[in-house]
């Protein structure tokens, strides 16, 4: 018996560190860091990282074509070297929000390092943790510098080899009022589902949101 309970001690340690270390990046958001744009009935599109210079245009002519309004989190090192299209997605009435300058991991990071990741990227009032890891640390530091953390609420999983099917009906299926979308620009299949999908969440009786700056 104290042999086994040693072993069920051991099991149920690793197995609590195994979920604190899971729950510091991913359950630890809060519900308004999820529902960042704090719309109770609208839902908000966002588009992380970066793309090649068709995607983004291509994104940006299914928005306006729809005439939808986005979020875009791009990364800073992507961004610095496309400031042309940083513009086009501005002038197009979207928010951009900073993803970090590297796509760092900020867990990994020292309070210094990850303050100059987040500090090099993009100027915004808005920050979302590559894919999404931040702890209470990271977001007390992002406040000092002035970030609002921004998470998600459905993960349309466009970053996976999901199928376009498997996308869409993750996303209508989850559906609800004041939802935040993870989206990728670059996603496999993201700009090919958008269109139709825009329509079918109108269908669904949400519009989506026009972010203004004055969340
Ligand atoms: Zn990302």
């Amino acid at each position: 018996m104290p042999h086994n309970t040693t072993v069920a001690l051991s099991t149920s340690h690793t197995l609590s560190r195994i979920l604190h270390k899971y729950a510091d990046w991913k359950i630890a958001a809060t519900q308004a860091e999820k529902r960042c744009h704090k719309s109770s009935d609208t839902i908000l599109l966002t588009f992380d990282d970066y793309g090649t210079e068709t995607e983004v245009r291509c994104l940006l002519r299914t928005l306006a074509d729809k005439n939808s309004k986005a979020m875009f989190f791009l990364v800073g090192s992507w961004a610095a070297e496309h400031p042309d299209l940083v513009r086009e997605i501005e002038q197009a009435g979207h928010i951009v929000g900073n993803h970090t300058y590297t796509h760092a991991n900020l867990l990994k990071l020292s309070d210094s390092k990850a303050q100059e990741e987040i500090n090099r990227g993009l100027q915004s009032r808005w920050l979302r943790a590559p894919q999404g890891r931040a702890d209470r640390r990271i977001r007390n530091l992002a406040e000092s510098l002035g970030f609002s953390l921004c998470y998600w609420t459905i993960d349309s999983r466009d970053w996976t080899n999901a199928s376009v099917a498997t996308i869409r009906h993750t996303i209508l299926s989850e559906l609800h009022p004041g939802a935040v979308i993870l989206f990728h620009i670059h996603g496999r299949h993201t700009l090919e589902i958008l269109p139709k999908l825009i329509d079918d969440i109108r269908s669904h009786g949400y519009e989506v949101t026009a972010p203004s700056e004055d969340w």
